[in-house]
């Protein structure tokens, strides 16, 4: 059999790859890569490209600034839309390395990895299916996003109404060569809102294809003259787009999670699991659902969670146990959204879902009511609590989890919290629309 090395080299031959990008994200899991002619891959797979780091948000100080990437071969893949007769170009997801060979603790995939490993010092592998919306917007003479949605169509209407449709099967496609594996494509409830359904697969390729979606959606949108965002709530008074995470231990080629001996057919790891999840999503919202814009999706009406708690179907839950079982059986996290650095988001899931089974926590009863409906009178009854209502509410439990801490790791933690404090303070200072519309002419 010819090694992953031979067999790119031979696409590369076959295909006329020209140019190779190195791909790598920054903290907000924003993409970036540098891009070099396919003659160099012997030296680029050795590890000897070097990059500036001191210009990568949250990398590092200027002073240590010399970081190498480290392409890794199984994310190698042509890029569909650049290809034409005798020229391509491919791209490869990389890990950032210290010089000394070590892996860049400043680099979220490398975060990631390291809960992957801790995963299965325990005898676990994670699998995760994330689900991300997105919005399309018309651009104007320039090529800019305007505040015009692309359609007025809503939940799984077809053309003519809903005029995203040519654009997803174009997505669908370039997603479908470059290796994945497309379960279902739809309007989404709001207006000019969509949703591409991929397959669940192993921790880090579901971060790898997250970002690699991102980019294919905006890079696809652009062709038909049309702006993507993953921005959680791009209009006020509609739905905004969420980023679920179905996520699943596995030991060997058990799922973890199964039990039909329960009534939900969950076993006892997954109800710690899930009891993780609601004891520390506080400490975590801030990583899920990192921006400003994030808190204004977490409200009642929407679809979008805003209550800790969990059910085995109600959609008004923090959690919610979808109805397949067996293999498939897994707990759906509603409250991501796909702003969120991915391998940060599934990397502190993971950690706090470990957290619950090492602990042994005891998940809480479900929810099976309505709870936009309940009052705050009923809630507290119930014990159910909030999510955090705004990025600084957020913070203010960022900045005090050790559990966080720990999931990320001192670089990443404090880059995250820093970067987050500016971000909000930015925010709080700035005066906004709304305060105009309501407060210029009355006072
Ligand atoms: N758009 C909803 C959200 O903000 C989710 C809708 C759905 O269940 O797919 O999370
Ligand atoms: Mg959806
Ligand atoms: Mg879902």
């Amino acid at each position: 059999i010819p090694s992953a090395l031979e067999q790119i080299k031979e696409t590369i031959n076959e295909k006329s790859v020209e140019l190779l990008h190195l791909q790598f994200v920054d903290i907000e899991g924003i993409l970036k890569h540098i891009t070099v002619t396919s003659e160099q891959l012997e030296d680029i797979v050795e590890g000897k490209m070097m990059f500036d780091g001191s210009s990568i948000k949250g990398f590092s100080p200027i002073n240590r600034s010399d970081l190498y990437l480290q392409p890794d071969l199984a994310t190698f893949t042509i890029l569909p839309w650049t290809q034409e007769e005798g020229y391509a170009e491919a791209r490869f997801l990389c890990s950032v390395m210290n010089p000394d060979g070590t892996l860049f603790e400043g680099d979220t995939r490398n975060v990631l990895k390291k809960t992957i490993e801790r995963a299965a010092d325990k005898g676990y592998t994670i699998s995760v299916g994330p689900e991300l919306e997105f919005f399309l917007f018309k651009t104007d003479a320039n090529g800019y996003a305007t505040q015009e949605i692309s359609d007025r169509a809503g939940y799984f209407e077809p053309s003519p109404f809903d005029l995203g449709e040519r654009v997803r099967l174009e997505i669908y496609r370039a997603l479908k060569a470059m290796g994945f594996t497309i379960e279902a494509s739809h309007h989404e409830v709001a207006e000019g809102q969509h949703e591409i359904s991929f397959k669940y697969s192993d921790a880090l390729t579901a971060a790898d294809l997250s970002t690699t979606y991102k980019w294919v959606v905006k890079t696809i949108a652009h062709k038909f003259g049309l702006h993507a965002t993953f921005m959680p709530k791009p209009v006020f008074g509609i739905n905004g787009s969420g980023m679920h995470v179905n996520m699943s231990f596995f030991e060997g080629s058990e799922n973890a999670f199964f039990d039909p001996s329960d009534e939900l057919q969950l076993s006892e790891k997954a109800y710690q699991f899930l009891a993780g999840l609601l004891d520390n999503v506080k400490s975590f919202a801030a990583v899920t659902n990192p921006l400003v814009n994030s808190y204004k999706r977490l409200v009642p009406g929407y679809e979008a969670p805003c209550y800790i708690a969990w059910s085995a179907s109600n959609r008004s839950a923090l959690i919610r146990i979808p109805a397949k079982k067996g293999l498939a059986t897994r707990v759906e996290l509603r409250c991501p959204d796909p702003s969120s650095n991915p391998y940060l988001t599934f990397a502190v899931i993971a950690a706090a879902g470990l957290d619950g089974i090492e602990k042994g926590l005891e998940a809480p009863a479900p929810i099976n009511e309505d709870i936009f409906h309940m009052t705050e009178e009923q809630r507290a009854i119930l014990g159910i609590d909030n999510l955090p209502g705004s990025l600084t509410e957020a913070i203010k439990e960022l900045e005090s989890s050790d559990f966080v801490y720990n999931a990320l790791g001192e670089h990443v933690y404090s880059e995250y919290v820093a970067a987050k404090k500016a971000e909000w303070d930015s925010y709080r200072t700035a005066v906004h629309a709304w305060e105009i519309e309501n407060y210029q002419s009355k006072f």
